[in-house]
């Protein structure tokens, strides 16, 4: 039997079935539609469902383990959170990420996102620094972001958003983040010039593009 990660109940008369970014399972039903007429049409798209689903999780790699919070993503390594006697708060060592045994089971993802946001801004208001040194610019401020839809953003006032879960990406698409956001000060568009700019300070901006839209699910990571 298909394991229907989210079921929407609308206004609509058809039912239908579509898989998420992150690889959900997500049927679309009309109001009254009887659970036993949903399954039997579950059953009769088994074969589609297993196959897109597999699809959608092998083109974007992505780590089902960061949705279940049997582990945790920082600064592109994963580490296995455990339970521990011995630590008060959370820590990382190892390949482990230790929370303290006490937690209940249903805190542990924002005793997860508590301690990466705690650890975003230094980490990147440090890197923001240090490019903003590089091209001779100053942002007037700089924010952590939390949209869905974007990795950062600049003002037209030269603010700069930074989304907190860019911590959770390698350190190298972490700097294109940044670069992309610091670029649109001299750009405010994404023109050739836009990316002759940002190229000239990453060469190897187009690899670092497409590695992040890969991570774009990362962007859905810890909400309710
Ligand atoms: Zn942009």
């Amino acid at each position: 039997m298909i394991q229907v990660d989210a079921l929407i109940r609308t206004k609509r008369k058809t039912i239908s079935i579509s898989i998420s970014p992150q690889g959900n399972v997500v049927v679309r039903a009309p109001q009254n539609c009887p659970m036993s007429y949903i399954e039997t049409i579950l059953k009769k798209r088994e074969q589609w469902i297993i196959l897109h689903k597999q699809r959608v999780l092998s083109r974007n790699n992505i780590n089902q383990n960061l949705f279940t919070f049997r582990e945790i993503l920082f600064c592109g390594m994963t580490y296995t959170v455990s339970l521990s006697n011995s630590v008060k708060s959370p820590t990382l060592y190892g390949e482990s990420f230790f929370i303290p045994f006490k937690t209940k089971p249903d805190r542990v993802p924002k005793v997860l996102e508590k301690w990466l946001r705690s650890c975003a801004e230094s980490i990147i208001q440090q890197r923001l620094n240090y490019f903003a040194n590089l091209m001779q610019l100053a942002p007037l401020g700089f924010r952590l972001g939390n949209t869905k839809s974007s990795w950062g953003s600049c003002s037209k006032s030269n603010i700069i958003t930074i989304n907190w879960r860019c911590v959770m990406l390698p350190p190298n698409l972490l700097d294109y983040v940044v670069v992309h956001e610091l670029s649109h000060m001299l750009e405010f568009n994404h023109s050739h010039a836009f990316w002759e700019v940002v190229r000239s300070i990453l060469p190897d901006v187009k690899y670092r593009k497409s590695e992040l839209k890969k991570g774009d699910y990362l962007l859905e990571l810890y909400r309710k």
